[in-house]
């Protein structure tokens, strides 16, 4: 029998959204590290741009060559590409750890640094990794973009790379924001400007109007009339305006890098909201989140999860479950209401399954479920059930 609940076509927010929750006065103790725990760090709008200050401040230029994994998404191969120096895509195993062996195939004179990803929340192989760039002569770019939490061997994520980059975006409900952090030297923050007035403006609001259309922010309704009238008046009044001055791509969902942002500041709103936010709150809900999925969606047909276990100290980005038919049920899942996101799922041109067999294969069949602190336990719930069902419809 079939029921139309019209819960079932409820927004299920994709990412972080503000609440009262959020902030830090509802904090206990937190005993997992974060990128803020990095000697030194700056704040930027997003992690591409923090990318791209890494590689300037490594002097990489024009006929230099960065490794990367096969496994990515192309905002972090544009800003190597604005730099002017040359992308080489290097394998990763099946648990999503460096394939040291084709990275030693693949250096040669013109390599300068290895980026490495600790893919959903994941601490990598990075002591290895470091070990390789060490006997190689060789900078580690550390992306921490799924990991703002987290440890490896003892040390904080963050710490083993020469520079370290973060998107707060995955993991706050900030509209933009970046990190760029370094446990190995001071950083120079001189030519970092703040971003424009419009777009602090902007900012603000986007991320309450988010909050607002998921009911987490009820009493602020009556503020977005004041808003659009601001707004307009916003716009009326700057000159040079157009959307690339507005918001950084990262901040609408675009892969792109736009090279305005690499010297902008984060957002007033947005530092603050990573800065308030109730950390130790973040850590258990996406635990507890993940934990369900894991228990729920490990012996069904049609999928695996890429984990089968969530460690201690581990804070997941999101819950990765490989579907063996993707193209059958991504769909169903998308027309179902289930948020999902494709890490990977637009690979680097060229990047094809004779570069790396599992990140092809990733690529195409590994969706994310959202697993953040600011879904509700029901939310969390109806996902689970329809993932389940779908799956089970097209595993006859
Ligand atoms: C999202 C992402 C980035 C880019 O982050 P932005 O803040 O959107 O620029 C970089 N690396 C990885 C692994 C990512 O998933």
């Amino acid at each position: 029998m079939a029921s139309h609940n019209i819960n079932d076509r409820a927004l299920v927010p994709v990412r972080p959204i503000l609440s009262a929750k959020h902030f830090r006065k509802h904090d206990t103790i937190c005993d997992i590290p974060s990128i803020l725990d990095s000697k030194d760090f700056i704040w930027l709008s997003s992690a591409r741009t923090a990318i791209a200050l890494a590689l300037k401040h490594l002097g990489i230029s024009r006929g230099d060559s960065v490794m990367i994994p096969a496994y990515h998404c192309t905002a972090m191969i544009e800003p190597v590409v604005w730099i002017g120096a040359k992308p080489i895509f290097f394998q990763i195993q099946p648990d999503t750890s460096a394939n040291i062996a084709d990275l030693d195939r693949k250096i040669d004179k013109s390599t300068r640094a290895i980026m490495a990803v600790h893919y959903f929340g994941f601490p990598q192989n990075i002591e290895e990794v470091r070990r390789f760039c060490d006997q190689n002569n060789l900078f580690l770019i550390e992306d921490c973009a799924h990991s703002f939490f987290g440890e490896s061997n003892g040390s904080a994520i963050g710490t083993w790379g020469d520079y370290s980059v973060s998107s707060t975006i995955k993991f706050f409900p900030s509209y933009e924001g970046g990190i760029l952090a370094s446990s190995k030297q001071t950083l120079d923050k001189s030519h970092i400007l703040p971003s424009p007035l419009a777009y602090q403006f902007k900012s603000l609001i986007n991320m309450l109007e988010i909050s607002i259309q998921h009911n987490r922010l009820k009493a602020l309704k009556p503020f977005l009339k004041i808003k659009d009238y601001v707004w307009r008046k916003v716009k009326e009044n700057q000159e040079n305006f157009h959307k690339g001055l507005i918001a950084p791509p990262a901040a609408y969902g675009s892969y792109h890098f736009d090279p305005f942002w690499a010297d902008k500041k984060i957002s007033f709103i947005s530092r603050k909201i990573v800065q308030t936010a109730a950390k130790s709150r973040v850590i258990a809900k996406r635990r507890k989140n993940f934990e369900s999925f894991l228990t729920e969606l490990s012996e069904v047909r049609g999928g695996v999860p890429l984990f089968k276990s969530l460690p201690e100290k581990v804070v997941p980005y999101v819950f990765p479950f490989y579907v063996e038919s993707p193209e059958k049920v991504f769909v169903a899942m998308k027309n179902a209401g289930i948020p999902i996101i494709r890490f990977g799922e637009q690979l680097w041109r060229g990047v094809d399954f004779s570069v790396c067999k599992v990140s092809y294969d990733y690529s195409k069949k590994i969706f994310q479920f959202p697993c953040h602190q600011d879904l509700e336990e029901k939310e969390v719930e109806s996902m689970i059930g329809k993932i389940k069902k779908i799956l089970k419809e097209n595993s006859q």
